[in-house]
């Protein structure tokens, strides 16, 4: 039913680092947080949650970068883009940044969080927005919601 044209591909600015994946997102997010705003040198973040089963790194290997934290953030070692974020004691997903993509046309954020944090002008057309992260307990209606609705793409 729905066309998510699966497998993707995707890498880092200099082609290094190079990924696939192969099942489709849990679901999208755009992050205004500052520490999203300084990493990614732009208004927000763009990611999609893959399950971890659904996403290999076909050449390359990415390092840790960022904050150097609980929280891994792997970059390419070359040219330096943050590519993908796995959370600790969360290994089942990998949030990658969605606009690594070589096809973007799918890709549209379904929530995005810390507003409070946000650039005054910086929208995101997502359809569900959050001053900070949605409580633990909507996530689960969040992906079931996201997975109905499908790929947002053409
Ligand atoms: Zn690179
Ligand atoms: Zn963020």
């Amino acid at each position: 039913m729905h066309d998510w044209d699966l497998p993707w591909e995707g890498g880092c600015r200099c082609g290094k680092v190079r990924f696939r994946v192969t099942v489709p997102p849990l679901v999208t997010m755009a992050c205004h947080c500052k520490g999203c705003q300084r990493m990614s040198a732009s208004a927000f973040s763009l990611s999609a949650a893959i399950p971890s089963e659904g996403f290999d790194l076909t050449l390359g290997e990415p390092v840790i970068g960022g904050l150097h934290g609980e929280t891994n953030h792997y970059f390419c070692p070359w040219c330096m883009s943050w590519m993908f974020t796995r959370l600790p004691g969360m290994d089942w997903f990998v949030n990658l940044r969605a606009s690594l993509l070589d096809d973007t046309r799918w890709y549209a954020p379904f929530i995005e969080t810390s507003t409070a944090e946000k650039l005054p002008w910086a929208a995101t057309g997502a359809p569900h927005s959050y001053e900070g992260f949605p409580p633990l307990d909507a996530y689960e209606g969040l992906i079931e919601e996201y997975g109905r609705l499908g790929p947002a793409r053409r």
